[in-house]
């Protein structure tokens, strides 16, 4: 099994953030959160975990630009799609609070993928809100996100709570124990999907 880990937006170049809005607000402290900072951190820590279990990845974009949505699809569509899944990871905006999981529409492999992100997620998070709609009897939210509808290989994308709710992004996004959380959720579900899912 192969994970092309995808960190969505642009990082820090010299301190200054490559991505045009996907920033939380300045709060009253003066700290501030930029999307593409807390993804890298994620994927990295995903990266840790995924060696020490001898785990297979790439790093779709290691750069600390913005590489455009078409490039980094045109990176994964290189791998093979029967034994390789996408992962995007984000943080939310927009008002509100919680986590989220998207699959492309349609009951696919991802939908499988996704139920079991969502199980670890409660699992690691039970006090936290797992938005979702149940249309399809699965915890995951489906929207046409075009990482998820032009990559090959099923494909799913998490938004990791919301950077301008200030509880969440104080208490959650910008601190060492929140990300462990989602790493370690992330993680956990990467585990199960390579034992239900895939061959080992
Ligand atoms: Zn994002």
């Amino acid at each position: 099994m192969l994970v092309l880990l995808d960190n969505g937006h642009g990082g820090l170049i010299n301190g200054e953030y490559q991505t045009l809005g996907k920033r939380s607000p300045i709060w009253n402290d003066n700290s501030q959160l930029f999307e593409g900072e807390f993804n890298r951190a994620i994927v990295n820590g995903l990266i840790q975990e995924l060696s020490r279990h001898k785990i297979s990845y790439v790093n779709i974009a290691p750069e600390y630009w913005d590489v455009r949505l078409e490039t980094r699809v045109k990176r994964a569509n290189l791998y093979p799609k029967n034994n390789s899944f996408y992962l995007s990871v984000h943080a939310n905006a927009g008002g509100g609070h919680g986590s989220e999981i998207f699959t492309s529409p349609g009951d696919t492999k991802s939908d499988k993928i996704a139920t079991i992100f969502g199980n670890e997620y409660k699992h690691v998070f039970p006090d936290r809100k797992l938005r979702t709609d149940f249309s399809d009897g699965d915890l995951d939210k489906e929207r046409r996100f075009y990482v998820l509808t032009k990559t090959r290989m099923p494909a799913i994308l998490t938004e990791n709570f919301f950077m301008d709710n200030e509880e969440e992004c104080k208490n959650i996004l910008m601190t060492k124990d929140g990300r462990d959380k989602i790493v370690h959720y992330h993680m956990n579900a990467i585990l199960k999907v390579r034992e239900k899912l895939f061959q080992l």
